[in-house]
């Protein structure tokens, strides 16, 4: 039986088998046999080494991108809330523009309208002409809903588009007076201008002079615009510009009137991006609603069953109250106070946990429009799709500083090797290949701490060969070296792969043994002292016969280092020299150092 083989099936004598399975002990033991370096105590392992590195440059990179995405985040903040200003803003003068490019070509339609008739091109004598210039005009500009003329006489010539209608395109309606007679009379026309019915209507009592256009048009002898209010065939809002005609000695002879429909401004609002729970609105100086980007909030049943604006007093969305009351008290708005001020009013605000941004913004002053646009959005809807950006980076963040991290691993594995050689070297004796007692104290209190962890046993042995000295002074340094390296290879084949062998001295070693007890490290010492003993050693100087002498301790309690055992060893092992040397002293079985006169090293 070889002694590898008596020391694995005795090792924990009696039903104290200790599990092989402890890795931890095994791991570190076979990283001191194999070509792995175990730590040092001077210099820091090649796995602590490694392992500051790697962490080092995680931690690195993790500090470093979170500063830079910390500070981005910081900046993307301000600069997103700027940019949504600004967003905003062009938001309410596109909206402007919008809104004037529909209004203008009304009132130009009723300038050009006056001077045509200033200039004797229409007349009520060249009615047919007026008409056609009137249909034209509708033709044109598609947001007019009817262009008219009324004169002094109550004489009326309208032209009112037809919606929905077939094939009755256009209505001309006539007022006529010839020889004192009032006849009325509808005609419809087809999208050619072809004539598709009439009819005679005389008992209609219309008369423009009573008309709000006409009268405001004529006292105050310049272009109007009446307030917006829903016509009743469209059941859309709309507006009417008017301006009067003068004759040659500056009296007003008629008033020419354009009817808008201004319900294509909440389809445009509602093409405005401001999110699902934003909006864009329009409202006048009355507090009413003009153009909305819900374009059913613009109007409503009267009392009277007709058609009128919604009034802001009348809102019902809260997030849109609150858009409003972030300047002005309701009630205070209608005053519409604030409607003078040129700048833009710009606030935030919070409805149910939620950031809201409203921006108002009044028609220039001298714009025949005291209008006010306002349009407001919600926080996360704005900033939404950059936070899901935000959090794209983030990701692409990690990954790129993973990637770095793997990178740095492996150079630095790489770079590494050079200084895992060095430390190889530094833990190993030249001599014998096995460690040197650099490479025993990186390991050995740490294999005595994991015994203790795991309250396994743990034994140390200590080999000094004996006259050692003589061999040296007989056949010479060269030869004692060949003594000293057959002795270690004797001692290395002799014990187990798991067990720590190192040059302690000059010609002392020492064993360690995890999850060995006592008695068993003693026997495991009685066999190496016969191995030694049992055949001469091979030299270029011939056969030396050689013996050793060994001194056997053991991890006592929970407070023992491995300082402790080792001395303990060594006194076990002087305790053999002195007793005749070719032996094993156990230090379980010795006298105490008072009884022997032996003390600790
Ligand atoms: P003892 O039985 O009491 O141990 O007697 P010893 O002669 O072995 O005494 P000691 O342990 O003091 O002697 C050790 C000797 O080993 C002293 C030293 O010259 C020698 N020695 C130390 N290192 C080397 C080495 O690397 N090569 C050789 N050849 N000899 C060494
Ligand atoms: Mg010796």
């Amino acid at each position: 039986m070889t002694l590898n083989k008596l020391a694995n099936s005795t090792r924990v004598p009696g039903e104290q088998q200790v599990s092989r399975d402890a890795g931890v002990a095994e791991s570190a033991a076979a990283a001191w046999h194999g070509a792995g370096l175990a730590p040092a105590r001077a210099l820091p392992s090649q796995r602590s080494l490694r392992f500051v590195i790697v962490i080092g440059l995680v931690l690195l990179q993790v500090v470093t991108v979170a500063g830079i995405l910390l500070s981005q985040h910081v900046n993307e903040q301000q600069v997103l809330r700027e940019h949504m200003k600004r967003t905003m803003g062009g938001v309410i003068d596109e909206i402007k523009e919008n809104a004037q490019g529909f209004l203008t070509p009304a009132q130009n339609v009723a300038e050009l309208s006056r001077r045509l008739f200033e200039a004797g091109m229409i007349s009520w004598s060249r009615r047919a002409e007026m008409e056609r210039y009137f249909i034209e005009q509708l033709q044109v500009v598609p947001q007019l809903d009817s262009v008219y003329y009324g004169d002094r006489n109550g004489q009326f010539l309208m032209v009112r588009r037809e919606r929905d209608a077939g094939e009755h395109a256009y209505l001309v309606k006539t007022i006529e007076l010839s020889a004192g007679v009032r006849a009325v009379e509808n005609r419809w026309f087809d999208e050619s201008i072809k004539l598709v019915a009439r009819e005679d209507v005389t008992a209609d009592t219309y008369d423009p002079r009573t008309r709000p256009w006409y009268k405001n048009a004529l006292a105050k002898k310049d272009v109007v615009w009446t307030d917006p209010y829903v016509f009743f065939t469209a059941k859309t809002p709309g507006i009417t510009t008017a301006t009067p005609i003068f004759n040659r000695d500056a009296a007003v002879s008629g008033v020419v009137g354009v009817d808008l429909e201004i319900g294509k401004l909440s389809e445009f609002l509602s093409e405005q991006s401001v999110g699902a729970r934003g909006a864009a609105l329009i409202i006048n100086r009355q507090g009413d609603y003009i153009a909305h980007s819900h374009e059913q909030r613009v109007s409503r049943d009267a009392e009277t069953g007709e058609l009128r604006l919604t009034r802001i007093e009348e809102l019902e969305d809260p997030i849109e109250k609150a858009a409003i009351r972030v300047f002005r008290d309701p009630g205070e708005l209608l005053n519409f106070a604030w409607l003078n001020v040129e700048d833009t009013l710009q606030a935030s605000f919070d409805v149910a946990g939620e950031m809201y941004h409203a921006i108002f913004r009044p028609f220039p002053k001298m714009s025949p429009w005291p209008w006010v646009i306002g349009v407001y959005v919600a926080d996360t809807d704005f900033i939404g799709p950059i936070r899901r950006s935000e959090r794209n980076k983030i990701v692409l963040a990690i990954l790129v500083s993973g990637g770095i991290t793997l990178v740095a691993f492996l150079m630095a594995r790489r770079f590494m090797r050079p200084v895992v050689a060095l430390r190889d070297e530094l833990d190993r004796d030249v001599l014998t290949g096995v460690q040197n007692r650099r490479g025993l104290y990186e390991v050995a209190p740490r294999l005595v701490e994991q015994a203790q962890r795991s309250q396994s046993p743990l034994s140390v042995v200590i080999a000094d060969i004996d006259k050692f000295k003589n061999i040296n002074d007989t056949y010479g340094h060269a030869v004692g070296d060949q003594v000293l390296a057959a002795v270690v290879n004797r001692l290395r084949r002799a014990v187990e792969k798991e067990d720590l062998l190192a040059r302690y001295a000059g010609d002392e070693f020492v064993l360690l043994l995890p999850r060995t007890e006592i008695v068993v490290a003693g026997q495991v010492a009685e066999r190496l002292c016969a191995t030694i003993r049992g055949t001469p050693i091979k030299t270029t100087a011939g056969e030396i016969n050689v013996t050793v002498s060994l001194g056997v301790a053991d991890l006592r309690t929970q407070q023992d280092n491995f300082e402790l055992i080792f001395n303990e060893a060594d006194r076990a092992l002087r305790f053999a020299k002195v007793n005749g040397r070719d032996r094993v002293g156990v230090a379980s079985q010795m006298p105490t150092s008072q009884d022997t006169g032996f003390a600790a090293r």
